[in-house]
């Protein structure tokens, strides 16, 4: 019986993750369920699955779900940072699915990682600030990190297992990361600067987080999970070829030496790659309906255009820039978006903001985590000062 602690419960992943779990009594487990600030749906969740432990990282809602669950003496409520930290590292655990968004998820995740945990990351925002010092983590200690963004599982099952961390070797020539375009592939660049926080977040074909879906609409997202994939598969930039592929059916493609490409096709739906991660490497039920060719028809694909998607150019350029530089990029996306999502700044500001944050920045050498959070916090800073300054 694996026991699963989910950091980020309450998310678009965490309920997923959770939904793959209830169609497997007998395999798994919850230990610990976490989340940020909603205390009611977490009082359910716990009703529910009866975990452990959950934590609220908001202290105020950690008080209110502890009055909400009293008289249950199953479930303990911890609260803040370092309650998420100390369920994400507890000896009881096995298995933690990393699905917090952003940067808030870097110090559970590498708790998580640093106890050698089975460490199923979703939030690629921990690995894109830390890089190198992540992946340094994940080696010394012996954690199984296994990639649940779709295009990376996809990558993981077209590799040679041998190959899942270096791609490098084994008649492999380079990844084929596909992209869904977003809401607005076909926007014109005007038309791109009227769009709405609500039309960002209406993805075509995948149900996610208000934070992600704004990322996969500005092609941040793809930028993003570019450096994820480098460092995932230590692949360079070069090894890596982002296709636009309206359907989002092929979640990516590996080609070998010989001319072959192997693809990972399934429904857009979380549920795949999260199953194929808890229960690797066995398969089991997701409760993803099976793919239907017919009803498809066709596949499309086209390059991106980073002239009117200038954050993925962004990204490429950050990651080329090495050391602090994601972690920069990230910050400076991640407040620009929460200023967008609260109606105080254009869609094609986001860029703007980010790369305005990253030219009044400092790159330094990534040496230590502290120096990743102490960035992390300046450029947050920094981008909310560029965001005052837009806006006078
Ligand atoms: P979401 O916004 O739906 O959920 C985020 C979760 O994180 C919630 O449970 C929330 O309570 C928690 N959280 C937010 N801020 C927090 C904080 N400061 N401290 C502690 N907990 C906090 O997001 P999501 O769409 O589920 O995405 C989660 C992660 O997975 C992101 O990194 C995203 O990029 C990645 N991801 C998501 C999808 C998807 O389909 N949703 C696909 C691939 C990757
Ligand atoms: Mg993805």
């Amino acid at each position: 019986m694996r026991q699963v602690t989910i950091l980020g419960a309450t998310g678009s992943i965490g309920l997923s993750t959770l939904d793959v779990i209830r169609r497997h009594p007998d395999r798994f487990a919850i230990y610990a369920l976490t989340a940020n600030s909603r205390d009611e749906d977490m009082a359910r969740l716990c009703l529910e699955f009866r975990p452990r432990f959950a934590v609220m990282a908001d202290h105020d809602a950690a008080t209110r779900l502890q009055a909400a669950l009293a008289g249950r003496a199953e479930t303990r409520v911890l609260a803040g940072e370092d309650g998420l930290c100390e369920v994400a590292a507890a000896p009881e655990a096995d298995t933690v699915m990393a699905a917090i968004v952003g940067g808030a998820g870097l110090p559970p995740t590498l708790a998580a990682v640093r106890a050698g945990k089975r460490v199923l990351l979703a939030n690629k925002e921990a690995l894109v600030m830390s890089g190198r010092l992540f992946m340094d983590a994940v080696a010394s200690s012996g954690a199984e990190l296994l990639p649940i963004d779709s295009e990376h599982n996809a990558i993981f099952q077209c590799l040679p297992p041998s190959r899942v961390r270096n791609l490098n070797g084994d008649g492999v020539r380079r990844i084929l990361l596909t992209a869904s375009g977003g809401p607005f592939r076909t926007h014109s660049a005007a038309a791109l600067r009227e769009v709405s926080p609500a039309e960002a977040c209406a993805h075509p074909n995948w149900s996610m987080g208000q934070k992600i879906s704004v990322d996969s609409a500005t092609l941040m997202n793809k930028g993003l999970e570019m450096i994820e994939a480098c460092w995932l598969f230590n692949a360079r930039p070069d090894q890596i070829e982002v296709h636009v592929h309206p359907e989002s059916i092929i979640h990516s493609m590996v080609e070998y030496v010989d001319g072959s490409v192997l693809a990972q096709l399934g429904s857009p739906d979380m549920r795949t790659p999260i199953a194929n991660g808890l229960a690797w490497p066995e398969r089991i039920e997701s409760g993803v309906a099976p793919l239907d060719l017919f009803a498809l028809g066709r596949f499309h694909f086209e390059r991106p255009d980073l002239e009117r998607f200038p954050c993925l150019r962004l990204a490429a350029e950050a990651f080329r820039a090495g050391g602090t530089a994601p972690a920069l990029l990230n910050a400076a996306n991640e407040v620009a978006v929460a200023a967008f999502l609260g109606g105080k700044l254009g869609f094609s500001d986001i860029p703007l903001i980010i790369e305005r944050t990253l030219s009044a920045m400092t790159v330094r050498d990534a040496d230590s985590f502290d120096t990743i959070f102490a960035e992390d916090m300046a450029a947050r800073r920094m981008a909310a000062e560029q965001i005052e300054r837009a806006l006078v």
